[in-house]
């Protein structure tokens, strides 16, 4: 990534980085930001880690994730991270985000190596998540597959506690996969997603 941001930067191109924020990253945050502020980076934008496994200190990884994308949009103030930009395009144009992610709300399936279509691809080992296989599958009765009900109804707004949230408008929810591994349900509101969002 370095290498490669150093030439763009050279060449004098537009350029935009995506990065996942691990603890290296986090841990390393004075580093990290000074070099992105010095390539002149225009775009950004940042992966917190999704847990799909059960792992305890989860609230004290999403606090860090947060106070780092904070301090980056202070220390970058002309590159507004993506993820807050689209929160700020849907205040300013008044819209309402319904889906945080591409399945919920089932606008995506994923083709398995087999032919077989899940929902999404971090499932896509498990048999149980199988809905069809891609040969019989019927695009156009999408939203008739019973397997599916469950996400097309995955929006905020349909969860009490969510509804009681100043963030409901511009949040869409959380990673249900997610919730499901560290919390044991595969709730609208992750809450450690909530962390980022609510901030
Ligand atoms: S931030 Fe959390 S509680 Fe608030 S609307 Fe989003 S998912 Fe619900």
């Amino acid at each position: 990534m370095l290498q490669e941001s150093i030439k763009l930067k050279n060449k004098n191109c537009k350029f935009g980085l995506s990065i996942t924020l691990t603890d290296q990253i986090i841990n390393n945050q004075e580093l990290i930001l000074s070099w992105l502020k010095e390539i002149n980076v225009k775009n950004i934008s940042y992966n917190s880690l999704h847990f799909t496994w059960k792992y305890d200190k989860w609230r004290d990884y999403y606090e860090r994730a947060t106070e780092f994308i904070c301090k980056s949009n202070d220390i970058l103030n002309e590159c507004v991270e993506s993820s807050i930009q689209s929160k700020i395009n849907v205040i300013v144009n008044k819209n309402f985000k319904y889906f945080g992610c591409l399945a919920a709300g089932v606008n995506q399936v994923v083709d398995k190596p087999n032919a077989d279509i899940c929902i999404y691809h971090g499932e896509f080992k498990n048999d149980d998540s199988t809905i069809d296989n891609i040969y019989n599958f019927d695009f156009n009765n999408i939203m008739n597959y019973e397997k599916l009900h469950y996400y097309r109804e995955f929006n905020p707004l349909n969860e009490t506690e969510c509804l009681k949230c100043d963030a409901l408008f511009s949040c869409g929810g959380g990673c249900f996969l997610q919730s499901k591994k560290l919390f044991g349900i595969a709730s609208k509101n992750d809450k450690a997603m909530c962390i980022i969002i609510k901030k």
